[in-house]
């Protein structure tokens, strides 16, 4: 066995933890990967419903599930060694034990008598007088916690402990306070102490873990193999062990996913096969020449862009990229004509029928009467959707934009050739597919996705090949930048009279009450509270609504429309309120407790005024008690760009905690962090493509491990292609 002891505790080393009686079988050498979580000991139903939450299902799940640091607790110490103030590691024997109540009902202190061969100490608890019955003289017990001058004497503060004892055949010794001690993040009722418990019983086991990547790739990275990175994650030796062990995983978890990109554009490029749109004609420049305003550079370069695509047989996929009012409809539209004048439709599919409406009006406006445009929403009456269903298959409905109604199965077009998403995270795996199979027999629609996001293009570029993204970044000439300002906590009642005083000018606010992510049922039961005390305090002479996740998608879109009709003035909300709505004539957005949001949220949010020909105003309320919150606030009110702002919040906080990540359709990486992982990402994606050019179904026998994870994180990115 390569079984080394993570630790000598005064010279010797602790028992060789006993072999799990598993059966390694030479085919399915890796069976009890699949196996509940249940087939460990001390797991019930409650612990696995726990862990489920945590994405953990099997006891493989279990073994890659990473600590996000470690504690070092080095090694049992004496207690006559240990000095006032130092933290340390003790076994000891409990002497004696009691509780004692203080004056506050709150604090119970347990403390107890206990001692080893060098001396004897008082250990207290806080608050954990349930111990108490376990702490029987005579009890050995492992105790990490520091060394304190009391009144009594000494005392010696207890902050992790566990039972130096050996239950149903495990010895548990040290698990939790000797050597570097991994901490897993947790969860209510499945605390990383239970974690712990649950992959220590898998030591033994671990380095038997077969390796998806290929041996040679291995030699050629210098990197350990996967069971011993896995033990050295969950059993590291030392600091280095650990990040050696993190950086195999990390390079094996973007090999998958990289691979998983490359695949899916490659089997787009062959299979899916699209009508060329032949060169820009008349028609199209025509139309160019007539908008009322100059294209920005980047507009200019994202239309060069997908010229390079257009006339082609290859199915195009892109993502346009560009935060609100950065102008692509005009991109989006300029695609759509392109289809249009090669003799083809087109279709704009939106998330909601009020940005359906919308992007409806600025087409309208963009084309003037160059031709007929339909909208096609569920709202849509019966005789009007069935004429539009009509013009759309006998192809006198040229172009035309609509929310999910336009999936449906009875819409059939005569000559779909180009499609346009936007915000297509919010659209499910199917819904998105569905207008794939609306192109001509064998044809799929050229395709292009919309988002109002701003995503660091690192993090893009894990999702994205660089050929798939276009970015507009420069926003129109003489768009205003919002004023931003952090409000002190004492100029509050001076914020809300500019507020009257901007409502009384006939403008409009927005409000955003607290994140409160666990829950919309709180945040909702937060809107109402909210708009109580403004309606009855400060904006009493205004009318002031609210609007929440809880309300359904009708009452949604009815406050909605009121507020763009002017009907209402204050629109209190959560961050719900839709991205990418236009009311131009909403001038002011108050934040409450920004410090909670992250700053492409915080972007975003800020992003729904500043929009009409007003100047306007982004006032946060915030108590940042932290470094990095400070730093945050101080950002979002110096900075008006999307994209810098995302890359800050990438730096500050990791992507892991970047709000909307999970909503932009990017995947959760286990063990990577970016930018912190960013050159091995870069060098990992040369790599899966170049073990794709030489086995492009990873058919050859050292890659199929490999095929398996690339097809499984295939089919969790929702891939189309490659759903057959
Ligand atoms: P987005 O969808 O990116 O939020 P839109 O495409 O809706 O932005 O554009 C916002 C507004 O800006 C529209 O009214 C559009 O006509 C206008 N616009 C677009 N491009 C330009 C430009 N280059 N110069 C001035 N105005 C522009
Ligand atoms: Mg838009």
């Amino acid at each position: 066995m390569l079984y080394k002891p993570r630790y000598l505790a005064d010279g010797k080393t602790m028992p060789r933890r006993r072999m799990l009686e598993t059966k390694l079988g030479s085919k399915d050498r890796n069976g009890w990967l699949s196996q509940p979580l249940s087939a460990l000991n001390g797991v019930g139903t409650v612990v696995s419903s726990r862990a489920l939450e945590l994405g953990i299902h099997t006891v493989g799940d279990l073994l890659n599930y990473p600590p996000f640091r470690y504690e070092d607790f080095s090694t049992i110490r004496q207690l006559e060694h240990v000095a006032i103030g130092e933290e340390a590691t003790a076994r000891v024997e409990v002497k004696s034990c009691k509780v004692r109540p203080t004056r506050r009902r709150s604090l119970k202190i347990l403390e107890c008598d206990v001692s080893d061969e060098t001396g004897t100490v008082k250990a207290v608890w806080y608050n954990q007088d349930y111990l108490a019955e376990k702490l029987v003289p005579g009890v050995v017990i492992l105790i990490h916690g520091k060394l304190e001058k009391g009144r009594g004497g000494l005392l010696f503060k207890v902050r992790a402990h566990e039972f130096s004892t050996v239950k149903e055949g495990l010895d548990t010794n040290g698990i939790h306070t000797l050597g570097l001690v991994p901490v897993y993040p947790s969860t209510e009722g499945l605390t990383t102490r239970k974690l712990r418990q649950m992959i220590w019983q898998l030591q033994d086991r671990v380095a038997y873990v077969a390796d998806p990547i290929p041996a040679s790739l291995l030699t050629e990275l210098e990197l350990p193999r996967r069971g011993d990175a896995l033990k050295s994650l969950h059993f590291p030796v030392s600091e280095q062990d650990a990040t050696t062990a993190r950086n195999r995983l990390v390079v094996e978890e973007l090999l998958v996913q990289q691979l998983a990109v490359a695949t899916r554009r490659r089997v787009r490029q062959k299979r899916s096969k699209a009508s060329k749109l032949g060169k820009p004609g008349s028609f199209v420049e025509r139309w160019l020449s007539t908008l009322p305003f100059e294209l920005t550079g980047d507009q200019k370069r994202a239309i060069n862009d997908l010229e390079g695509s257009l006339d082609s047989n290859m199915a195009m996929q892109k993502i346009l990229m560009g935060e609100v009012g950065s102008g692509k409809t005009v991109i989006a539209l300029y695609a759509m004509l392109r289809a249009v004048e090669a003799g083809g439709q087109a279709a704009l599919m939106a998330p909601t029928e009020t940005l359906a409406k919308q992007h409806f009006q600025t087409v309208e406006s963009l084309t003037g009467r160059l031709l007929k445009i339909g909208l096609l929403t569920g709202s849509t009456a019966e005789k009007e959707r069935r004429g539009m269903h009509v013009g759309l298959r006998d192809g006198s409905i040229r172009l035309i934009v609509g929310t999910h109604a336009l999936i449906e199965s009875d819409v059939l077009f005569k000559d779909l050739r180009l499609t346009v998403v936007d915000e297509q995270h919010r659209f499910g795996v199917k819904q998105r597919a569905a207008l794939d199979v609306k192109g001509r027999k064998g044809l799929v629609p050229h395709l292009l996705h919309m988002t109002a996001t701003p995503i660091p293009r690192t993090l893009a570029l894990t999702v994205y090949g660089d050929l798939d993204l276009i970015t507009l970044r420069e926003l129109p000439k003489g768009r205003r930048t919002v004023k931003t300002w952090l409000v002190p906590e004492n100029k509050r009642t001076g914020a809300y009279g500019f507020i009257r005083d901007e409502l009384r000018k006939g403008r409009q606010c927005y409000i955003i009450c607290p994140l409160i992510e666990e829950s919309e049922r709180l945040e909702a039961t937060a809107v109402a509270a909210e708009l109580k005390r403004l309606a009855m305090g400060e904006l009493s002479d205004f009318k002031v609504e609210a609007m929440h996740g809880k309300m359904n998608s009708r009452q949604k879109e009815s406050t909605m429309a009121d507020f763009v009709s002017g009907d209402i003035d204050v629109l209190v909300a959560t961050s719900v309120v839709e991205v990418g709505i236009d009311v131009p004539n909403a001038t002011v957005i108050v934040i409450e407790e920004a410090d909670r949001y992250g700053l492409s949220q915080l972007h975003q949010l800020r992003g729904r005024i500043g929009r009409g020909t007003h100047e306007s105003f982004c006032l946060l309320f915030a108590d940042p008690c932290s470094d990095l919150a400070q730093q945050r606030m101080e950002a979002i009110v110096s900075c008006q760009d999307g994209f810098e702002l995302a890359e800050t919040d990438l730096k500050l906080r990791g992507e892991g905690e970047i709000l909307g990540t999970r909503q932009s359709g990017m995947p959760e990486l286990r063990v990577a962090r970016l930018p912190r992982d960013q050159q091995i990402l870069a060098r990992v994606r040369k790599i899966a493509e170049s073990i794709l050019d030489r086995d492009e179904d990873l058919e050859l026998s050292e890659h199929h491990m490999l095929r398996e994870l690339v097809h499984l994180e295939l089919r969790e990115q929702g891939s189309v292609a490659l759903a057959a």
